[in-house]
């Protein structure tokens, strides 16, 4: 069976707000995400993830800032628009991990949730994905909770 990997990084800024928006989960928080589209770091890091792992490209290729289609858009809905553009290229996501690296806010209560949206998203069970907070030990622009990060991991499988 052939197999491949892809890896996603990206990060937002935090804005006065009361919520962010993280794997389609709304999360209270004291601040919300900057993007162009809902700022939900974890879909945009997983959709590179798999485009990258099929080689076609980028998240900012298919949904350019340029095109105000995608303003506020709900980035699992961008996932899932993925997900059917590396299936036509002859690959399945078959497993996810992420990392998302804040001081806040708390990602545990939520990874349930998290895994489950996800899984919908690729297709998938949710025991074949994992979310994991990891705080920035209060170092740098994260540890001064300006922004997140996050890293994402993803296997595919051809078709
Ligand atoms: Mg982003």
């Amino acid at each position: 069976m052939k197999t491949r990997v892809g890896i996603g990084y990206d990060s937002h800024r935090f804005a006065e707000g009361d919520a962010v928006i993280l794997a389609g989960v709304r999360v209270a928080a004291p601040f919300r995400l900057v993007g162009h589209s809902d700022g939900d770091a974890i879909a945009h890091a997983l959709t590179d993830a798999i485009l990258g792992g099929a080689g076609i490209g980028d998240i900012g290729e298919m949904f350019p800032d340029s095109d105000p289609a995608n303003k506020g858009r709900d980035s699992i809905e961008m996932l899932r628009l993925a997900v059917l553009r590396v299936r036509k290229a002859g690959w399945a996501a078959v497993q996810a991990d992420v990392s998302v690296i804040c001081e806040r806010p708390k990602i545990g209560p939520h990874r349930e949730e998290m895994r489950a949206t996800i899984a919908q998203a690729l297709g998938v069970d949710a025991s074949a994905v994992m979310v994991k907070g990891k705080t920035n030990e209060k170092l740098g622009w994260i540890g001064k909770e300006k922004g997140l990060a996050v890293i994402a991991v993803a296997t595919l499988e051809a078709l």
